[in-house]
């Protein structure tokens, strides 16, 4: 036996034993009585409710009913079946009706049969206790708990049972949801003598927040509808906190151990290039621009992601922060996740910077060695003070002579490792400022827990005059008088996208694919009086580079694609954006997508095609994009209805942690607090090595706080 309870193994509580454990183990990940009982309920339902049958309908969660048995039915393979001694080998599905005043109720079992049949006696009442569910236009409630009326469930008095997540294995292996109360019990009264609260008393008193042995008795077994409340809070709050104890750690340690080049002047070619811009920065921008300058000066090295959305003007803030470097006597890289993108950064970059006296490098996979071999000499003898470019930046044999500044677009399409690498470019010992710029909108909750210990900084504002895009919805009928509104643009001098979820036609789900609508499309405007690019990820580059640059250079009307256009792509003149099968793409990417047009002076469009049986997921997703163009409410909402994990954007990075009961779509204002209370417990005691604060070093010890710093990888 471990000397501390919580340790125990789950195999060891009553009614486990090896087989049941090795089920907790694969299918919850729980080995522990100590991790058991972190294990939450993920709803509750109201077990003093009686509801009366006439009153159930499919979509109720879990009720209860209080009927006696009035026919009992036995089904084989071929239809009702006599039982004959112990022909129960034989029976597939158990039929029991059951009334009360209201009415009838059909209840199935397809398991457990000999022993729900030993148990139900006809005439006899009982408390049936399961989610109602529609079978073939008839209401049945398949499994449910019983008990005889009048006994309690689990002779415990609490009204409010919680109901736990559960797994099919679980299911079948008769792991039902009051084997999981039973066991919660048993582990309750076994550890909570040896559960320590790890939050210190004078927080607990400051926030409010009930003691851990409180807060877990009643998240288990609630006493009534405030005790749950106030457990649930507490441990929303803990989580939280001791996550963000953990991210921000790291970040209090190395501020005061790891130095930053200082650059504490913007120098000359930032005066120049500032005072020659044909606009006046916005707000958002010029804040921004005030954050990354303290962060230069401030003799820390700069870990700051930068937020905007498309069109919001990174990429001047960008020239900005490189100029600063420069004119503090160091280099700066710019690095674009495509070869596309870096091409198009150079030539915006290359025009804002005429009359700075700073000439920019551009540096791709598909540089010509001869090319190579002058860009590798200019950053090995300082000569080139800004370089744009690819991946093709962080091989090995590109060496800088003082890079002091790393800027990165697009981070999600980078990769961890190569980020380090960038990191490791510098000469002086000292590393470089980053930063990274991402035009994916990141709700603040996640960007706070993704990004960690990165400052974030926002640009919430859009250039003055953009127009808005007006954004509708339309189905398979209204294709025709689309066709003659692309018409219309394209006779006014406008390009258009067409763009398509899949390549290939899937043949489960009906979607246009690309293919069949290239061929569509070039059937309703035929050459030469339209002309139409396609690109798609199964080209080579140089197909996808010829069609990408008919488009931009306007020889072509029509851009047929998948979403490889999301990124990059600036064709000011493109007003249209129709996306086929709209329903397919979650919030994000729509809003990407359409970001590619309305960077012109004219009116623009996007155009939602969806097919005419929408969920209602999809339907929401369609509307909120007909509503908002405001890339942040839109990232939040996606958030709310998918998850975090499932956030485009995420994916790659993933979540750093799994939370168990808190949710960053839910819990912003908690995290909010969370933060800001770690953020004071640190400045106080940044190793956290105070006898108050033992607890919470113990705890963030612990596997599933040690978050991966995601700004500093070696
Ligand atoms: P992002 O990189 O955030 O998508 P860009 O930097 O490419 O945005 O800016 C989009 C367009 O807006 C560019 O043509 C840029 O010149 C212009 N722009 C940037 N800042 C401003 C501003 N403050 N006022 C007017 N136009 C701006
Ligand atoms: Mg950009």
């Amino acid at each position: 036996m471990p000397s501390n309870t919580l340790d125990t193994d789950i195999q060891f509580l009553p009614g486990v034993g090896p087989k049941r454990a090795a089920l907790f183990k694969s299918e919850l990940n729980i080995h522990t009585a100590g991790e058991l009982l972190r294990f939450y309920p993920h709803r509750y339902v109201d077990r003093s409710r009686i509801v009366p049958i006439a009153g159930i309908s499919p979509d109720m969660a879990y009720v209860q009913v209080r009927a006696e048995v009035v026919e009992i039915e036995f089904f084989g393979k071929t239809g009702v079946m006599e039982l004959e001694g112990t022909a129960f080998n034989a029976v597939k599905r158990m039929r029991v009706i059951v009334k009360d005043d209201s009415g009838l109720l059909e209840i199935v079992f397809f398991k457990g049969i000999k022993w729900m049949a030993g148990k139900l006696k006809k005439g006899q009442e009982y408390v049936f206790f399961g989610k109602p569910s529609l079978f073939k236009g008839h209401l049945n409630m398949v499994h449910p708990e019983v008990d005889p009326a009048g006994a309690q469930a689990s002779g415990r008095t609490e009204s409010m049972t919680g109901i736990y997540p559960s797994t099919e294995k679980l299911k079948n292996s008769g792991i039902t949801n009051k084997t999981m109360t039973k066991l919660m019990s048993a582990a309750l009264d076994m550890c909570l003598p040896d559960i320590e609260d790890c939050i210190p008393k004078r927080l607990l008193m400051e926030k409010g927040l009930v003691p851990i042995h409180f807060a877990l008795r009643n998240i288990h077994f609630p006493k009534d509808a405030s005790a749950l409340e106030k457990s649930q809070y507490r441990l929303k709050f803990e989580e939280l906190f001791l996550l963000q104890l953990s991210l921000l750690k790291q970040k209090y340690i190395r501020s005061r151990n790891e130095h930053g080049i200082v650059m504490p002047k913007v120098g000359d070619a930032f005066n120049i290039c500032y005072g020659s811009l044909p606009f006046d920065l916005t707000g958002a921008q010029k804040r921004v621009i005030r954050e990354i300058r303290e962060d230069m000066k401030s003799g820390r090295q700069m870990n700051r992601l930068l937020q905007g959305d498309v069109g919001s003007g990174k990429t001047m803030v960008a020239v900005l922060t490189a100029l600063i470097a420069v004119g503090n006597g160091f280099q700066a890289c710019i690095m674009a996740p495509t070869e596309v993108l870096a091409q198009q950064h150079f030539r915006n970059i290359s025009k804002y910077l005429q009359g700075t006296g700073v000439t920019p490098a551009l540096l791709t996979g598909s540089s010509k060695a001869a090319e190579r071999r002058v860009v590798h000499q200019g950053l090995e003898d300082g000569s080139i003070g800004i370089i744009v470019g690819t991946h093709a930046l962080i091989e090995d044999n590109v060496v800088f002579r003082n890079l002091g500044l790393s800027i990165i677009d697009e981070q999600h399409r980078f990769g961890v490792e190569q980020r380090a690498k960038l990191w490791r470019k510098t000469s002086c010992g000292v590393p470089p400022h980053v930063l990274v710029m991402t035009a994916t909108p990141i709700p603040r909750t996640l960007a706070m827990t993704l990004y960690g210990d990165l400052d974030v900084s926002v640009i919430d504002e859009l250039p003055p005059g953009r127009k808005p895009v007006q954004t509708m919805a339309a189905t398979e009928g209204k294709r025709l008088a689309l066709y003659r509104f692309m018409k219309d643009q394209i006779a006014l001098g406008r390009q258009i996208f067409v763009v398509y979820p899949l390549i290939f036609e899937s043949e489960k789900m009906d979607y246009k694919n690309l293919e069949m609508g290239y061929e569509q499309i070039v059937k309703a405007f035929p050459f030469p009086d339209y002309r139409i690019a396609i690109v798609h990820g199964q080209q080579t580059n140089e197909d996808k580079k010829f069609n990408m640059d008919a488009f931009s250079s306007g020889k072509a009307d029509i851009l047929v694609a998948t979403s490889v256009i999301e990124v990059g792509v600036d064709v000011p003149n493109a007003s249209v954006m129709v996306i086929e099968s709209a329903e397919r793409f979650g919030l994000s990417q729509l809003h990407q997508l359409r970001g590619r047009v309305g960077r012109g002076s004219e009116k623009s469009y996007c155009i939602l095609m969806t097919g005419h049986k929408l969920s209602k997921e999809s339907k929401h997703r369609i509307a909120l994009m007909c509503a908002t163009e405001n890339g942040f409410e839109l990232a939040e909402e996606d958030m709310k209805m998918r998850g975090p994990g499932d956030l485009e954007g995420t994916q790659q990075s993933g979540l750093p942690i799994e939370l168990g009961i808190a949710s960053l779509a839910k819990d912003g204002l908690i995290l909010n607090d969370a933060r800001q209370c770690a953020q004071t417990v640190l400045a106080a005691d940044p190793e956290l090595s105070s006898a108050e604060n033992s607890g919470l070093a113990k705890e963030i010890r612990k596997n599933k706080y040690s978050v991966r710093d995601y700004s500093k990888i070696s």
